[in-house]
């Protein structure tokens, strides 16, 4: 075991079920709200609170010092009103006469709502001119925060706090002094009940959480046991597997991607299966056939003919190309294969190979035809891309039609980057459509029917495949069901 699988291991075993996590994960979202919702309503209220109420009292006491310094006595009496209801505040405003001599003014109205407000009970003069001599050190404007029970001489500790606003307002020839007023109730039975309130919210928050979490996991957790369970029977080789993945759209996406993966498994073990009878196959023909020739020429006189001989040459051969296939689509499955890139004419390579083809094929009625207008040269592997056109002509010449005629057309495309095409056309059977994209796969053969002794292993598209892959050339088959097939390469020219 590698430290890294024995970390993985220990992992596992102290992994929790998805059920548990999501419990304790519910349960502590749950606690961190209670106890935010604790820290605000309890232990920040009162704070909050009176701030809210401070700045309430300093926009009102703002509104009427504006209104004041322009406006007639009786239309801010009733602006005042009108503020004083909007801010839940107590005002009164007071006309200030002459401070030099000692009398500060008389009142030019109020507007209270509460009678046990600060301003509403302020009798005495000189209190007056205290709150004014105070506002006036403060260029006119001053807050005051007040306990009742102090001003009144009381020992209610319950009792709230008054907040004062005084402003000093100077319009043409008039002074005003504004005076606004709000209560802080205390609230402390409000905080008692808010406690009592949350205890209750969290003896049922609590549980709720936890059995919402016990359904969700359950939910989540099933489709994924179940794939699970698919999965196990997926890997000792039973392909009937069906992965479920229930409603979230990723256990969803999962199950596709799983069956997908079964599919392409359940294939893959069918293709090798299929390999594996045609390989017997193409190898007990050959064999049959070499052991059956060389027994004739060792007993029967005069059977040592060139003609036999060459049989049991050809039949050599043809299991040299099958063998050689094989350890070429595993050298490129294992990522082994290597290019020796080199510049070379790729005309003259494709001429050269079709004239070597052509006479060889002459004998057996074939037609090979090259169409070409100049020659390009490509920077490629040389060996690599004669094996592309080896391949290509040869199922060529295995499928094409009763007329025997193969067409190999090189093209020059101009655009950004110059290329040449190679197309290998015949006149055959041709490949279904739904067949076309599978044709390049290994071991894949749209049908075990071969209409011509070359018998192919289903390899030969898929090494074709691989070596221009490597190349990063563009590549693809067009083909039609009884009118033939066209396969094609592209390949960047050079200079
Ligand atoms: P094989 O050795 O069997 O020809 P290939 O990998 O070369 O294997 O081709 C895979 C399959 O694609 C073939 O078995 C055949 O069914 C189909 N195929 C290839 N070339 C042609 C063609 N020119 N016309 C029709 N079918 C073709």
């Amino acid at each position: 075991m590698t430290p890294n699988s024995k970390k993985k291991a220990r992992f596992l075993a102290a992994g929790s079920s998805l059920r548990t996590r999501m419990i304790a994960a519910f349960a502590l979202f749950s606690v961190i709200v209670l106890a935010v919702l604790w820290v605000f309503q309890t232990v920040l209220l009162d704070d909050i609170y009176s701030n809210l109420k401070i700045r309430d009292l300093d926009h009102c006491a703002d509104e009427l010092a504006k209104a004041a310094a322009t406006m007639d006595a009786e239309s801010l009496h009733t602006y005042a009103g009108d503020i004083a209801a909007q801010y839940e505040a107590c005002v009164s405003v007071y006309h200030i006469m002459d401070t030099i001599r000692g009398r500060m003014g008389s009142k030019l109205f109020d507007h209270h709502l509460n009678a046990t407000c600060y301003v509403h009970n302020i009798r005495a003069e000189h209190m007056l001119r205290q709150l004014y001599q105070r506002a006036a050190e403060n260029s006119g404007s001053w807050t005051e925060r007040i306990r009742l029970d102090s001003m009144f001489g009381g020992t209610d500790t319950d009792s709230g706090e008054n907040v004062i606003q005084v402003r000093l307002v100077l319009a043409d020839e008039r002074e005003y002094m504004i005076l606004c007023n709000t209560e802080l109730v205390p609230l402390g039975s409000t905080v008692k009940t808010l406690r009592a309130l949350l205890f209750w919210i969290s003896g049922i928050l609590l549980p709720v959480a936890v059995i919402l979490a016990v359904i969700l996991s359950a939910r989540i957790s099933k489709p994924i046991r179940e794939m699970s369970a698919e999965a196990s029977k997926l890997a000792i080789g039973d392909y009937h597997v069906n992965f479920d993945g229930g409603t979230c759209t990723e256990t969803m996406n999962l199950s596709a991607t799983l069956n997908r993966a079964a599919y392409e498994l359940s294939k893959l073990d069918q293709m090798q299966k299929d390999l594996i009878a045609n390989v017997s196959h193409d190898l007990r023909t050959p064999l049959t056939l070499i052991a059956g020739y060389t027994e004739a020429m060792r007993d029967l006189p005069g059977e040592a003919t060139p003609e036999n001989m060459q049989i049991v040459i050809d039949e050599t051969n043809r299991l040299t190309n099958l063998v050689q296939d094989m350890l070429e689509v595993s050298r490129y499955q294992g990522g082994r294969q290597e290019l020796r890139i080199e510049r070379f004419n790729f005309t003259e390579v494709v001429r050269r190979t079709l004239d070597r083809n052509a006479k060889l094929r002459e004998h057996d009625g074939f037609t090979i035809t090259f169409e070409s207008t100049q020659d390009v040269y490509v920077q490629a592997d040389e060996n690599r891309i004669l094996q592309v056109i080896y391949n290509l002509l040869g199922n060529a010449v295995n499928y094409t039609g009763e007329d025997k005629t193969v067409l190999i057309r090189q093209t020059v495309t101009e655009g950004e980057e110059k290329r040449v095409l190679l197309e290998v056309i015949d006149t055959g059977i041709g490949i279904p459509e739904e067949e076309l994209p599978l044709v390049w796969e290994r071991y894949y053969k749209v049908n075990d029917f071969h209409k011509r002794a070359n018998m192919g292993t289903g390899l030969g598209l898929s090494i074709v495949k691989s070596i221009l892959l490597l190349h990063g050339a563009r590549f693809g088959v067009n083909s039609k069901v009884g009118q033939g097939s066209n396969f094609w390469f592209e390949l960047k020219i050079t200079d």
